[in-house]
């Protein structure tokens, strides 16, 4: 199974990712995350550093792909989850979906692409063009990650119109949205009574999830000194459980700018 998880930049995909893939791992799947953003900081709570990118390590073997090894590329993260930073083209160059494009080349070559039951791509959602839209072509499953604001509900609804006009010539469905860093909900809910999808989740802002990034651990390392962390596990828990369910999803409709703009404001 192949998982997209897509966003507005900053809105906590990453940290989202990583503890998905945990939990995912605990259910005993064998999983792979690919960080697609050129931030290249996705996999960071799973290994505590950050890894060479795929990009870094192609062009320092002048893109000879014969001369790259798995644990070049792939490195070994907590509780099991291999991890791959896809890395970004030069700034205000080339092109992101090049770079995916590379990623999945490169690892099956590797043999590697087909070697895990999961894989989960951590993907910025700024889309703003096919570039950003690449995950979606290997994807079967796409999870969006809001907040309760208009900037990140905007995000998400382009990140929809992707999934829509994806989903024409691939098998992909959307599982639905994840609320992150919020204790309201109120435009979120506005938003998909205009934009039907499931809401799989919602996640308080947690104080201990931000001090995880800057501990460069996962909530799943960090409860084990923390024992009362573990109701911040179940979260994750829970929606790897709904993944694993193997949800039947939906194929979205964008709701068009200016109504969004309308929807989300109160004048
Ligand atoms: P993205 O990958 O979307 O750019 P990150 O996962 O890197 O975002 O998250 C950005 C910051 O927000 C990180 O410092 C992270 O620890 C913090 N964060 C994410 N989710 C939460 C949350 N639910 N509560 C508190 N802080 C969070
Ligand atoms: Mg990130």
């Amino acid at each position: 199974m192949k998982i997209a998880v897509y966003g507005k930049g900053g809105i906590g995909k990453s940290t989202t990712s990583c503890n998905i893939s945990i939990a995912l791992a605990r259910r005993g799947e064998n999983v792979l995350q690919i960080g697609c953003d050129p931030k290249h900081d996705s996999t960071f709570t799973l290994t505590g550093f950050l890894i060479p990118t795929i990009i870094d390590t192609l062009q320092s073997k002048d893109y000879h792909y014969e001369d790259i090894w798995s644990e070049d590329v792939i490195h070994a993260g907590y509780g099991g989850v291999d991890c791959v930073e896809a890395g970004g083209p030069p700034a205000g160059a080339g092109c992101g979906g090049y770079v995916v494009g590379e990623t999945v080349k490169l690892l099956k070559e590797l043999n590697a692409f087909y070697e895990y039951n999961i894989i989960l791509f951590d993907v910025l959602g700024d889309v703003v063009c096919g570039g950003f839209a690449a995950p979606l072509n290997y994807a079967d499953y796409c999870l969006i990650i809001t907040d309760n604001g208009f900037d990140s509900l905007f995000a998400a609804n382009r990140i929809t119109a992707s999934i829509r006009e994806k989903a024409r010539t691939h098998p992909l469905r959307l599982v639905g949205l994840v609320g992150n860093r919020t204790s309201q909900r109120d435009l979120i809910k506005k938003y998909v009574e205009a934009c039907p999808m499931p809401v799989i989740e919602v996640l308080p802002l947690i104080e201990d999830i931000r001090i995880s990034r800057i501990k460069g651990k996962t909530l799943f390392e960090m409860v084990g000194s923390e024992p009362s962390l573990n109701y911040v596990c179940e979260y994750y828990l829970d929606i790897a459980d709904q993944i694993l369910s193997q949800p039947e999803g939906i194929v979205p409709k964008e709701i068009p700018d200016r109504e969004l703009f309308n929807l989300l404001s109160d004048l």
